[in-house]
């Protein structure tokens, strides 16, 4: 991208359904039908303003390396990320959720070492860390619930927001990891070599951020 652009990493998904009201709050609209278009790389109504949609989460690592300048992302990504590179400039207060660890209703107690299985293995690791807990964590790109039905782990790492994917598969959680929210995320370069498309941008963000208070 060239240095009269900013391009904006947004994070498919439920992150994606809360970004772009936002935006729009800030005059900023996706001119390309998002549902629809083949294409990657998408036109805003403004000439210096574009939009990649991407998994949520890679968008810390396109905002680490400068693919894209500014981007919005899960605590939970930014966590998983490491946050290298990056800027978390503001809480958007969007899909929130809690990091929890969660077991089957049945579960009879920890025996010994047990098996947790999870998508978050830096923050269940630093948790159970933290605890002074030793576990074997076993990753999983997707249904973590199923884990514990099956045998494949005593416990769970997942986010949880209305409890209801848990409570349809007889899950109950037990541990608060942390909360988490989007944020809005800046490469650390771009916020100087481009600081005067950024800095505008940013404060726009939060004075809409402030409004919504
Ligand atoms: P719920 O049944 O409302 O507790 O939602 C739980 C399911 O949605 C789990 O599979 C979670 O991984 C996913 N989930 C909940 N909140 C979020 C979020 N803010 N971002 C991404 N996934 C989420």
């Amino acid at each position: 991208m060239t240095d009269k652009t900013i391009t904006i990493a947004l994070s498919k998904g439920r992150i994606l359904k809360d970004t772009l009201p936002l935006l729009a709050k800030m005059g900023i609209e996706i001119v390309d039908d998002i549902k629809t278009t083949r294409k990657l790389i998408l036109d805003t109504n403004h000439d210096h303003i574009k939009a990649v949609v991407v998994r949520a989460t890679d968008a810390p690592t396109y905002v680490e390396y400068g693919a894209a300048d500014v981007g919005v992302a899960g605590k939970d990504s930014i966590v998983e990320h490491g946050g290298n590179g990056l800027y978390e400039m503001l809480d958007l207060r969007i899909a929130q959720c809690k990091l929890m660890v969660a077991e089957h209703k049945d579960y009879a107690g920890d025996k010994g070492r047990i098996r947790v299985a999870t998508k978050y293995m830096k923050s269940a690791k630093a948790y159970f860390d933290a605890q002074g807990q030793q576990v074997d964590l076993i990753k999983l790109y997707g249904s973590m619930e199923l884990a514990p039905l099956v045998g494949l782990a005593d416990k769970i790492v997942d986010l949880v927001d209305t409890g209801n994917t848990l409570k349809a598969n007889n899950l109950v959680p037990t541990e608060h990891i942390y909360d988490v929210s989007s944020r809005l995320i800046v490469n650390q370069s771009s916020m100087k070599t481009k600081d005067d498309l950024l800095k505008p941008f940013v404060e726009e963000f939060k004075k809409v951020m402030d409004e919504l208070a």
